[in-house]
């Protein structure tokens, strides 16, 4: 509807008064004034930025998913700067679920900080999860990490039916060995135990820890009684004649071995009691030796 000429600056004041406060007014929701109401595209245009600013509010008050309703330039830019807001939630939710290999690019400085963030945070994982799994002293797999490891292996046995072979270790009269030449010299002796299955070219897929004090297990994963009986006499005969030296000292020591394969229906728990039944059998046969399960010692 037109208005009269005298009218104009009014309605022309009363508009820019509308759209400053629309912008600059800390009010929750400037209303549009009454006497506006029959400029069509002043309407449009009000709502618009009406609609922006709540967009605005709701961002600064931290709800990213709010909908952007508007076409146009400004409300595009919003859209883009809530998708990317509603990436970097969905990245962030990824990475607390331990998905480190997320990285953002699209927020400056802000990228790069929360990448080495992200790199230093599965850093700090990798390195407490090795510090989890290794025993300190002879830095091989600890009992936690054999078992979990094995536990997946006695899956698979299961699953497709494989052959998995377990050994159990456990040094002789080593109670004595730290009563004749010290405590330090047993740890060392432990350390050289753990050298031996280093050094035994065993295969990657295979799985060996110090289970307990003195006692150590390996694994053979695809592997008979009959292989791993093998690598169980390569390893003890090698223990045999390695010489621990300690300070001025020199001496051997020796292991009794348990070997036993993977049984239909088998748990890990009835594998490794299988395994320690085999073991208690070497020590009865006078120690130093490998025993199959329900077999006499070689
Ligand atoms: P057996 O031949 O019957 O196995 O005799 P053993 O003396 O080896 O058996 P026992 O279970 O009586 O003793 C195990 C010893 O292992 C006692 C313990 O002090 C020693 N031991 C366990 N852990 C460690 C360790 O971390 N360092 C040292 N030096 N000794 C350890
Ligand atoms: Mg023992
Ligand atoms: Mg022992």
């Amino acid at each position: 509807m037109a208005t009269r000429p005298e009218e104009n600056k009014d309605i022309f004041d009363t508009a820019i008064k509308s759209l400053l406060d629309l912008v600059s007014a800390r009010k929750i929701s400037p209303e549009l004034p009454e006497e506006l109401l029959q400029f069509e595209e002043y309407v449009h245009l009000h709502a618009m930025l009406s609609e922006i600013r709540k967009s605005l509010t709701a961002f600064a008050d931290g709800n990213v998913e709010y909908p952007i309703t508007q076409k146009g330039y400004m409300a595009g830019t919003m859209k883009h700067l809530q998708s990317s807001l509603y990436h970097l939630t969905w990245q962030t939710k990824r990475i607390a679920s331990g998905d480190f290999s997320q990285r953002i690019d699209f927020m400056g400085d802000f990228s790069e900080s929360f990448n080495s963030m992200v790199m230093q945070l599965d850093e700090t994982r990798q390195q407490l999860s090795q510090i989890a799994y290794t025993d300190q002293l002879t830095g091989i797999s600890n009992r936690r990490h054999f078992m979990e490891t094995l536990g997946n292996e006695v899956e698979r046995a299961k699953r497709y039916d494989m052959p998995l072979s377990f050994i159990m270790f456990d040094l002789d009269h080593f109670k004595q060995v730290n009563d004749t030449y010290g405590h330090s010299a047993g740890d060392k002796a432990l350390q050289t135990f753990a050298g031996v299955f280093r050094n035994s070219n065993l295969r990657s897929c295979d799985i060996f820890g110090r289970i307990g004090g003195e006692e150590f297990a390996l694994a053979l994963p695809e592997t008979t009684l009959q292989d791993a009986f093998g690598v169980a006499e390569r390893i003890r005969a090698t223990l045999e004649k390695t010489v621990i030296s300690h300070k001025d000292l020199s001496f051997s020591i020796t292991t009794s071995i348990g070997v036993c394969e993977y049984k239909k229906d088998d748990t890990l728990e009835s594998l490794l009691q299988r395994g320690d039944l085999a073991m208690y059998q070497a020590k009865e046969s006078g120690r130093n030796r490998v025993c199959l399960e329900n077999t006499k010692a070689s």
